[in-house]
């Protein structure tokens, strides 16, 4: 992409409404704009991040064996009406009246949904067990939006439901989804710890909270440092034995303030207790017939009678993960992008548009890298050299290469990466190389 092409709103100022380093860095680097309270538009650059995580959190669903479908945005309010939760989930759902006066609604998730898709068409246990998933924008009419994409009112995430035909077969969909979310928090360079999450009065043990330690974050999280060290399950067996994974994890001690245990943190060896603030950024949750069992969702068992399906949901909060992902990785510059989701590969500084030498040798870069997949970003303006340095800082991509006549006179451009720093001087082949 020509940043001359592009569009790329920039602001020099930082927004005096965002008071966190996330929000402040969406905003000047042209990522989001806000439309109304905890509403964004997705500007060009945010919308490349939104959609790199959207297509991780995808792929491994899909290899954990979840099924992706596309539920609606606007539900009617007859099937939350079946499960109760009309009534029970209160001011933070949007509620809209159609020209036929019938009660509809924005969904701020979709069990109620899901659970009547799943009634219509599966009859038996030899249909179980499903996962179904899709990644689709949810409402909730916050009571204080803030920290821009992170309590948004409108934003993106993916819910998977499971269905099983007990409680037993359904703990081993929740260990699909642990681990999944496992693999999927690595892969966007990020560190989410599972923490034990309150189950309400469904009880039990199968809830957990995957969050990211940040400064900013708005729970309190104490746990075993151990945690943090843990490297991600990679490539399983997901119809086989997962426990050991979730098991060696879940045997550390993790809790959010609301469950937390403080004489059982104590017991931890005082050098691998931690506290720190965190961010939830999934939630995982076995309820076993919470909403199968008010709409009627049955199947026949291999005994021959009925049995009421047991259910899970699980939530990725998408957008929330590109603020999430700034604040766990950023400087008094601007982001720093991890490369899995950096919403281009490399930025090329041409610092001296207009000069015949430096024009040719960026165009020539332009194309080999963009040949190789590394997705550049040519700054082909007018700006002076210091502004096209301080919007390529602050719009974050792994790497950054210079191009000036200087350089060129002794044969070489400038690469730096931008997570450390670091510059060397590199022919313009031996830059691409280094780049692929
Ligand atoms: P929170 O405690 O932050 O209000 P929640 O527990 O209400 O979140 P869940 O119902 O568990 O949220 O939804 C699943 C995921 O959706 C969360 O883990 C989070 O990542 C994301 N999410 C929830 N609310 C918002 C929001 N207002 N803006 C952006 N993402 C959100
Ligand atoms: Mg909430
Ligand atoms: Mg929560
Ligand atoms: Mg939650």
């Amino acid at each position: 992409m020509r940043l001359s092409q592009y569009f790329l709103p920039v602001l020099k100022e930082t927004p005096a409404d965002a008071t966190i380093a996330s929000h402040q860095l969406m905003l000047r680097a042209g990522m989001i704009k806000q439309n109304s309270a905890g509403i964004y538009s997705w500007l060009p650059l945010g919308l490349k991040v939104l959609r790199k995580i959207e297509t991780i959190v995808r792929e491994e669903q899909n290899r954990a064996g979840a099924v992706e479908m596309l539920m609606p945005t606007i539900q009617s309010a007859d099937l939350w009406k079946e499960t109760g939760r009309y009534d029970a989930y209160g001011p933070e759902m949007l509620r809209i009246m159609d020209r036929h006066d019938r009660e509809m609604l924005f969904g701020p998730t979709n069990e109620d949904m899901i659970t009547d898709i799943f009634r219509s068409y599966v009859r038996s246990y030899k249909d179980l067990p499903k996962l179904l998933y899709h990644i689709q924008w949810k409402f909730r009419d916050e009571r204080r939006p803030r920290f821009g994409v992170m309590r948004g009112r409108e934003f993106l995430m993916k819910d998977t439901y499971s269905f099983d035909i007990d409680e037993a077969s359904a703990r081993l969909s929740y260990y699909k989804m642990f681990v999944a979310y496992l693999n999927t928090f690595a892969r966007l360079g990020i560190k989410a710890i599972p923490v034990k999450a309150d189950p309400g009065p469904i009880g039990g043990d199968l809830t957990h909270e995957f969050v990211i330690l940040a400064e900013t974050g708005e729970s309190e999280v104490f746990c075993h440092k151990d945690l943090l060290e843990m490297a991600p399950p990679g490539e399983v067996d997901f119809s086989g034995d997962l426990s050991e994974h979730v098991d060696k994890r879940r045997a550390l001690y993790a809790a959010t303030d609301e469950t937390h245990d403080e004489e059982e943190f104590k017991a931890i060896p005082a050098d691998k207790q931690m506290t720190a603030r965190g961010i939830e950024v999934g939630h995982i949750f076995y309820f076993g017939d919470k909403y199968t069992a008010p709409m009627g969702a049955k199947v026949m068992g291999p005994d021959g009678k009925e049995h009421v399906v047991q259910g899970g949901s699980y939530g990725i909060g998408v957008s929330r993960l590109v603020g999430a992902i700034i604040e766990a990785s950023h400087d008094e510059n601007g982001c720093i992008w991890p490369k899995s989701v950096a919403p281009f590969g490399v930025g090329i500084i041409n610092l001296k548009s207009g000069d015949e030498e430096a024009d040719a040798a960026c165009e020539s870069l332009y194309s080999a890298l963009e040949a190789a997949g590394c997705d550049p970003l040519y700054d082909d303006t007018k700006d002076r050299g210091g502004v096209k340095f301080g919007r390529m800082d602050l719009i974050g991509l792994p790497y950054q290469v210079t191009v000036g006549p200087r350089g060129l006179k002794n044969g070489v451009v400038e690469v730096k990466i931008r997570a450390t720093g670091m510059k060397k001087e590199l022919s313009p082949n031996a830059a691409i190389v280094f780049l692929q």
